[in-house]
Formats: C-alpha cells, sequence, structure tokens
C-alpha cells in the first residue's frame, strides 16, 4: 500500500475522489522522499482533464480510491536528485500522464514510452516501489526526472498546463501522419472542448482547412472568430453532413461520450483517416461500409512521448500557442466538473494550485 511505503514520509496536501460519486474533498497523503533520480516540483497550476472525471467517477472500472487527480501539471523545481541530469533548481517544468514506464522495452528505447506496456499514469498508476501514484491535484510532485519536460519562457504558466495532455494528444497524431510539417490538408476535429480546441488552433497553426464537428451551435462563432475554424458542422444536422461528404483527409475524434461514427466516417475522403483520442466508457459502435466503400482507417493513440513532448511546448513557444483556460480556485474544483459535464466551459479549467497554498499554513 502506498501510505506504508517506508521512504514515503512527506505529508501533502491534496483533493481527492473517494468514491464513485466523483465527489473532490480536500485530503492529506503521503509521497515519497526525492530519489537519486526524481525532481521535486511545487505545483503552480493544474489544468481539468475530462479524463479525470472518468476516473473521479470511476467510468473505466479501474480507480483506486482515493484518487488524486490531475495530470496537466505546471510547476518550479524544488530539489533535485543526485543522479537526475537536465533539471535545476528553480527550473520553470511541467508533467504530463506518465509517471513511470520499464524503461527497456522497443518503445521506451524509442521515445514512445507511452506505448510501454508497463506504462504507470501519475495518478492511479502504481510507481516503481509498489506505491499508488498521485496526481497534481495537490501541493507538491516528487517524480522521476524522465518523465518531466521543460517549459518555454514564452508560455504563461497557467494556460500551458492544459498542453501537457490536451496538447500532446493532440499533438502526437498529427506529427505521426505528417500534419506538423507539411500544410495544406483538410482537418476535421469532432468534439471542441480541451482537447478540441488546441486540435483547431494546431491544425490552422500548421496550415491546414479546419473543420469542427460539433454538437454545440453555440460554439460555431467563436470557433471561426476565436480558434480560426474554416468550416463548422452540427454532427446532428443531415443537410450539413450530407454536403460535406469525402472532404476531409484526417479527422481527430476527441468526444468523451458515446457517439455515432458512420456521419463522422463519410466526411473522410477515400483513404481518409479517423483518429480517435476520445475515450467514452463504452465501446463505440463501428460500421463497416464507410471502411468498405472508401478505403478508409480508424485508428487510435493516447499521449504522446515524453521527447515528443517537449518538441510541442518548443513549437507552442515559437508559435505562441496556449490553450483557453478558466483559471479556478481549488474549491471550486467539484463546480468546474459539473460545468465540464455539461460541456460548459471555454475550453479548459485550470486549477490555481499556487493560490491555495498561498493561503494555507500547513505547507
Ligand atoms: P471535454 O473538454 O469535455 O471535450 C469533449 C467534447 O466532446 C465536448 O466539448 C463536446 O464538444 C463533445 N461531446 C461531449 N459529449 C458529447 C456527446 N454525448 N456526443 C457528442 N459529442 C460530445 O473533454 P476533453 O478533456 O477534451 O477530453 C475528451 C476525451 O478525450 C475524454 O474522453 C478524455 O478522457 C479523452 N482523453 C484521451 C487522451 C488520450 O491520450 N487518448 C488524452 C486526454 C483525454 P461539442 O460541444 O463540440 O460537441
Ligand atoms: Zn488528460
Amino acid at each position: 500500500m502506498a501510505q506504508t511505503t517506508p521512504n514515503h514520509t512527506q505529508s501533502v496536501s491534496g483533493w481527492a475522489a473517494h468514491d464513485s460519486s466523483g465527489k473532490i474533498t480536500p485530503y492529506t497523503f503521503k509521497r515519497r522522499e526525492n530519489g537519486v533520480t526524481d525532481v521535486t516540483i511545487k505545483i503552480l497550476y493544474c489544468g481539468i482533464c475530462h479524463t479525470d472525471i472518468h476516473h473521479a467517477k470511476d467510468d473505466w472500472g479501474i480507480t483506486m480510491y482515493p484518487v488524486v487527480p490531475g495530470h496537466e501539471i505546471t510547476g518550479v523545481i524544488t530539489k533535485v536528485g543526485t543522479h537526475v541530469s537536465g533539471f535545476k533548481l528553480g527550473q520553470r517544468v511541467g508533467v504530463g500522464c506518465l509517471a513511470a514506464s520499464c524503461l527497456d522495452c522497443e518503445f521506451c528505447k524509442t521515445d514512445q514510452e507511452n506505448y510501454c506496456e508497463n506504462l504507470q499514469f501519475v495518478y492511479n498508476g502504481i510507481f516503481w516501489d509498489g506505491s499508488v501514484t498521485y496526481g497534481g491535484y495537490s501541493q507538491m510532485l516528487v517524480v522521476d526526472y524522465r518523465y518531466v519536460v521543460h517549459i518555454p519562457e514564452s508560455l504563461p504558466m497557467d494556460a500551458a498546463a492544459p498542453l501537457l495532455c490536451a496538447g500532446i494528444t493532440v499533438f502526437s497524431p498529427l506529427k505521426d501522419h505528417n500534419l506538423v510539417s507539411t500544410p495544406g490538408k483538410r482537418i476535421g476535429v469532432v468534439g471542441l472542448g480541451g482537447l478540441g480546441h488546441i486540435a483547431v488552433k494546431f491544425g490552422k497553426a500548421f496550415g491546414h482547412h479546419v473543420t469542427v464537428i460539433s454538437t454545440s451551435p453555440s460554439k460555431e462563432a467563436e470557433a471561426k472568430e476565436s480558434l480560426g475554424a474554416d468550416d463548422f458542422i452540427i454532427s446532428t444536422n443531415p443537410q450539413q453532413l450530407q454536403a460535406a461528404k469525402r472532404s476531409l483527409d484526417f479527422i481527430l475524434d476527441t468526444v468523451s461520450a458515446d457517439h455515432a461514427l458512420l456521419p463522422i466516417l463519410e466526411l473522410l475522403k477515400v483513404t481518409g483517416i479517423l483518429f480517435l483520442v476520445g475515450a467514452p466508457d463504452k465501446p463505440l459502435q463501428l460500421p463497416a461500409f464507410p471502411l468498405i466503400f472508401g478505403k478508409r482507417s480508424i485508428k487510435g493513440g493516447i499521449i504522446g512521448g515524453i521527447k515528443e513532448t517537449q518538441e510541442m511546448l518548443e513549437v507552442c513557444g515559437k508559435l505562441n500557442i496556449t490553450c483557453d483556460i478558466e483559471l479556478i480556485k481549488a474549491d471550486k474544483i467539484n463546480e468546474a466538473f459539473a460545468r465540464l459535464v455539461k460541456n460548459d466551459v471555454r475550453y479548459r479549467f485550470v486549477i490555481d494550485i499556487a493560490d491555495a497554498f498561498a493561503t494555507t499554513k500547513d505547507i
């Protein structure tokens, strides 16, 4: 058990869900001492990813309660282990979903540790020492330096935080399909939420024609005016779907709930690719005909590797890409969860962790 691991002596304040109600309450727990390959990070900001809600409510049936969510973490290094390279005290850093991997398999050795079979997440994972991992809804984090990235000076720490998960999750498939360096394709983004809005920003910054496929008519004006989307299709509007048939090269599906794939697949050109990153709890129905008649394919992917995450942050630093966020106080996490479920955020909640501990005596 995490709590009884001998070197887990540091008492840390944070916020946890304790059962499938998903309700978040203050929670004090233990973290390990800073090991030789660890850095300790004073957390400043942590984004609220929809995955946090899936975990808090045990949507996927894998939650180990109490769970301290949070994998879009930015902060400042306060301790550095003797065997750490590339990181110094005081540096601005970020941590995403990864906390451990085997370091030895073909994926770990080729900077794709996100596909390691022994991958462990920054929360609800089991670290090398057998302890359960706790995430970024907390005052500080001890993390192996191989899962830490630098935040470029030009990026604000709050609006950069969601890049650590939402950003890399949509950047990695774009890069894999040559859509970062080669402009001029027609890209679709299904679901204009945390992941989706960054996908639109990337798509435009990399020179593509971007179509948003959404259930929310209210998002059309801002998608076009503020995010720069070229087209906006309501996924329940048959005329709009018909008019856009066979028009897209590549579609990123970021939807968090059950939804129909058939109309989305029909939007792809022949040989087009639908890339799933959204993770609904129930299996999606896969219609064969649009694949057969359009030689189309469906793929999926999880976040990206650490090296790729650093590369994505450099790209964001250079092109000035940040997330549109609503900064909240820590006592508003439950409200934020409820609003996120209702699709009422533009486009990512970020918890002001620094503020919470600036006013608390017990740090
Ligand atoms: P989010 O901010 O809630 O965005 C999801 C969007 O999906 C919503 O804004 C909404 O967009 C659309 N949507 C919601 N319910 C829908 C429904 N019933 N039918 C159709 N569309 C619906 O969530 P997020 O943080 O971006 O995360 C999205 C999903 O990706 C989650 O399942 C999360 O767990 C997963 N995820 C996966 C990875 C990975 O590595 N693969 C990484 C991070 C997150 P519109 O209003 O435009 O329709
Ligand atoms: Zn996430």
